[in-house]
This record gives structure tokens, sequence and C-alpha cells, in this order.
């Protein structure tokens, strides 16, 4: 029995030993080191600037992933073409930005379970209304660069959109009167035209459906980011920090700090 037992000591140690003296020493200290998400923070109520931080849904989803990692978050904020490349270079682990899940992006990045259903609208002077994509068509179309509202006006409406770098961005060209109108996705298109009683949004353009982008080929990571978004889903937690995040980017709207 004590032979047994000290063989397995022995054992032990030798394991132990040659597992020392794998170079293994270095991911073990990274994980310790926060995780880094990278997005872009003009999206409200996804991301937005609340002083010099990144706050606000997507953010939340990230520290809880983070959270799970027992680890902290850092948030990185790009410009959105600038986001999944930047993923892919491997600057950060976690991408959450109101991506839409395509099959472009399917090829480039693993996508976690969706977290919300959504799509993208017309912002319109109520003064010319323009309320479906046909009438949209030959129009000067504002869009954030890199998005799914430029690819719909490309793919859909057949012409060039006029590109800029954030959804705000386009909507103050709309009010200098410098585009005919501007496609983004509903909830930053609502936060726009939060007292702005001269426009308004149209009915959807399309469905789509927001999801954390990962490097390829970390199925661990993938099982571990899906766990907490279903937990979120399934125990109201999400609905709550939606609501949350939805009324604070509202009340810095109408307090005229909503990031540009
Ligand atoms: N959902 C849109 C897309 O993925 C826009 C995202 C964004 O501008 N942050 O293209």
């Amino acid at each position: 029995m004590k032979k047994i037992a000290l063989t397995l000591l022995a054992s032990l140690l030798a394991a132990a030993a040659a597992f020392a003296d794998e170079p293994a020493e270095a991911p073990a200290a990274d994980a310790q080191a926060p995780v880094r998400m990278i997005t872009e923070a003009t999206f409200p109520p996804y991301e937005f600037r609340q002083g010099t931080d990144v706050v606000g849904i997507d953010v939340e989803i990230c520290k809880a992933i983070a959270a799970e990692l027992g680890r902290g978050l850092v948030v990185e904020d790009v410009e959105f073409d600038s986001v999944l490349p930047s993923l892919i270079a491997g600057k950060a682990e976690l991408a959450a930005a109101g991506i839409t899940v395509t099959e472009d992006r399917k090829m480039k990045v693993d996508f976690s379970v969706p977290y919300v259903r959504t799509g993208i609208v017309l912002v319109y002077a109520k003064a010319a209304p323009c309320e479906d994509g046909a009438s949209a068509a030959g129009k000067r179309i504002g869009v954030q660069n890199g998005t799914t509202s430029a690819d719909y006006v490309r793919e859909q409406l057949g012409q060039e959109p006029e590109m800029f770098d954030s959804p705000a961005s386009a909507f103050a060209a709309l009010k200098q009167g410098k585009v005919d109108v501007v496609i983004a996705d509903i909830d930053p298109a609502k936060n726009l035209i939060k007292g702005e009683p001269d426009y308004d949004i149209s009915d959807f353009l399309t469905v789509e459906e927001y999801a954390v982008a990962i490097k390829k080929g970390q199925p661990e990571l993938l099982a571990t980011v899906n766990k907490v978004i279903e937990g979120l889903q399934d125990s109201g937690r999400l609905d709550e920090i939606v609501d949350e995040w939805t009324a604070k980017a509202d009340a810095l709207q109408s307090a005229g700090e909503a990031a540009e």
C-alpha cells in the first residue's frame, strides 16, 4: 500500500516536473490578464461613450463573459470597419459592436448565438418622407462605413452610398442637406431622432441578428460565450440590461452629449 502510494507520488512529482518544464507558463499568466473586447463606440445603446468610458449593452455582455472566465475586461474602440480585422489579427479576444451575423463575416470569424433580433431602417426628414427602399433608390443615402446598411444600398438598390464614420455623422449630413436619407440600425436610429421632431424612421428594411464574434478555431471560448449569453437570456438579465442601457443612452442623447 505504502509502496503504491510512493510510486504514485513519484509519478505525480515527475508529471509536475514535466509540466513545469513546458513553456505553458506564459498562457497561464496571460489567463489573468483582462479580456480584450474590441468595439466601435458610436452605436447607442449597444456601445457609446459616457465621459471617457465606453459603456452599453455589448459591454455588459462582454463583462459577463470575462467574469465567467474569472478575468476583468478592457474595451478598445476602433472604426467599425476595423473591428473584425483587428479581431482576426489577434488584437482582441471578443468583438461586440452590434455586429450583424452575415454569410460573408461567418467565413472570417466565429459568431456566438445571437443575442438580439433587429434590422436597419431609413431615417428621413418628415418634410421629405422616404419610407421604403424603393423610395430611397436614386437618392443620396448616408450610411456608416462597413455596415450592413452599406451592403443594402449596394446590393438591394444597386448604387454607392455616401460613407460616414458613425450613424451620428450621417445624420448630421442629413440635417445639413448633404444627403437625402440615412440608413442605420433601428436602435441607434431611434436614438438619433430622439428630441428631433422633424425627423422620423421607417419600418424595417431587413431582419438581422447581432452576435459576439471571436477568432475562428476556439471551440472552448465559443462554448463559454454561448453559455453566458444563453444564461443572460434565460434569467431575464439580458432584457434588464437592454432596458437599462437604452434608457441611459436616451438620457444622454436628450442632454445633447451622445457620441458623434
Ligand atoms: N449591425 C450593423 C452591421 O453589423 C451595424 C453595426 C455598427 O455600426 N456598429 O453592419
